[in-house]
């Protein structure tokens, strides 16, 4: 009897314990998933039970890529137990798209893009009209907008398109008066911001027939407006020009082309000990004096510029070689001083005629030019001479240099390695210009404006 009763305990425990051991202790709700592209996806989510443990024990194996479609495997791991799952990540679903109706002129051209608010999707999309649309018809028309993805997923959207014949001219903002200063380069035109209920950017163009920029007063100009659709309107303007102290002050611009070179540093102490600003013009050439370039600036003289190659037969064959070429010197310049510069003085000044070789009319088309970008350039109407060779004698030098003729000196020297007697006579021509009680300063882009007449 009591051999009986333990057999069948011993049984007992056997099968509880086979039933343990045979058990799976690790159990999956899905052995395959489909994701849909872009949504959250944790793999943890797909495990059922966990004997003798919990979800955190288990080890996943394999990537998910959410933003690519395809077939993934990815193995749950836990103790000596592992299983595969197929997970399929799949765009489904349209783009979210949202659009809003649009009026819009006859001259605006009208893209499926144009009646777009927000839209987004998982993958790649396009937006497009459903049905071409006759978009030179004026009034209202409905359109269906559809964004649709590359695996065919879409959207549809209705909007309202009303094409309008724009009959109302631009409006002027209230302008008490417009406030520029003596000598000004910059467009007048860009202070007065236009409005027009259908044109974007409408125009305005104004007439300074009256306007005497170099003496300050008041005057009247007009102004006028105009939509893409013809419509114009004319506004009288009153314009203040304001004194520019360069303008009223005998001032000599001391200015240095074709450096820096090995003369840079010695030039710089003379100016220094002086406590006189002057204005570099600086060129690429030289890479082994670049220093120097800092040096001028952080003594607060104007670096403006020359060339990056002075190559005449290069930057003057056409305007784009020509911005090429100063973007470079440019660079090179905001690189050394972390400011990039807005003056400049065009190799052999604007009045050159060998620009004429390599293309002809060029230098009336880079002088418009190099305004409109935003820029100033500067010519000279006193040279020192040094240009004539490279051991013009001091004296000669300091002779051409020295001229009361002018309330406002733009002085044209070279800083080139040959050019030592420019170093030489530096000293006794300050010396001179300050006994006449001039001021020194550094060219800025509102300074005293030198210009040549073009030849070419
Ligand atoms: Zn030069």
């Amino acid at each position: 009897m009591k051999r009986k009763l333990y057999g069948i305990v011993v049984a007992t425990v056997y099968i509880l314990f086979g039933v343990y051991f045979y058990r799976d202790p690790m159990i999956l709700k899905n052995t395959s998933l489909t994701v849909e592209m872009g949504s959250h996806f944790d793999p943890y989510d797909n495990i059922q039970n966990i004997v003798f443990g919990t979800k955190k024990d288990v080890d996943i194996k394999g990537e998910v890529d959410l933003k690519k479609p395809g077939d993934y495997v990815i193995t749950y791991v836990f103790k000596d137990k592992s299983k595969s799952v197929n997970v399929a990540v799949r765009d489904t679903q349209g783009p979210h798209l949202e659009v809003a109706d649009k009026k819009f002129d006859l001259n605006t051209k009208i893209r499926p893009e144009c009646f777009v608010t927000k839209v987004s999707d998982a993958s790649e999309f396009e937006v497009s009209f459903e049905k071409k649309p006759d978009l030179d018809r004026v009034g209202e028309q409905k359109l269906k907008i559809v964004a649709k993805d590359i695996y065919g997923n879409s959207t549809e959207k209705d909007v309202v398109l009303n094409r309008i014949q724009d009959k109302k001219p631009p409006v002027f903002p209230k302008i008490d008066k417009l406030k520029v200063m003596q000598g000004t380069s910059e467009d007048i035109s860009s202070q007065i911001k236009v409005k027009d209920d259908l044109d974007p950017e409408p125009k305005v163009k104004i007439d300074t027939s009256s306007l005497d920029i170099f003496t300050p007063g008041l005057y009247t100009i007009t102004a006028k407006a105009s939509d893409r659709s013809g419509n114009d309107k004319d506004q009288s303007l009153e314009v203040e020009v304001v004194p520019n102290p360069e303008y009223s002050e005998k001032v000599v611009y001391l200015t240095f082309d074709d450096g820096p070179s090995e003369n840079t540093k010695e030039v710089l102490d003379i100016l220094k000990k002086h406590k006189v600003k002057a204005t570099f013009f600086v060129t690429g050439h030289d890479e082994n004096h670049r220093e120097y370039i800092k040096e001028a600036y952080d003594q607060g003289h104007a670096i403006g510029l020359h060339s990056y190659t002075h190559d005449y037969a290069k930057i003057y064959s056409s305007t784009d070689a020509y911005f090429a070429d100063l973007d470079a010197v440019n660079d090179m310049v905001e690189e050394i001083t972390g400011q990039r510069s807005d003056i400049l003085r065009f190799p052999g000044g604007s009045s050159n005629r060998v620009s004429a070789n390599y293309n002809k009319g060029i230098m009336s088309q880079l002088t418009d030019r190099v305004i409109k970008e935003g820029y100033q350039y500067f010519d000279w109407n006193v040279s020192s001479g040094d240009a004539e060779g490279n051991d013009v004698p001091k004296d000669r030098i300091i002779e051409l240099s020295c001229t009361d003729a002018y309330d406002h000196v733009n002085l044209l020297f070279h800083d080139s390695s040959p050019k030592d007697s420019t170093v030489a006579a530096l000293d006794t021509i300050i010396q001179y210009y300050k006994d006449k009680g001039y001021k020194f300063y550094p060219l800025t882009k509102d300074s005293y404006i030198c210009h040549h007449s073009t030849v070419n």
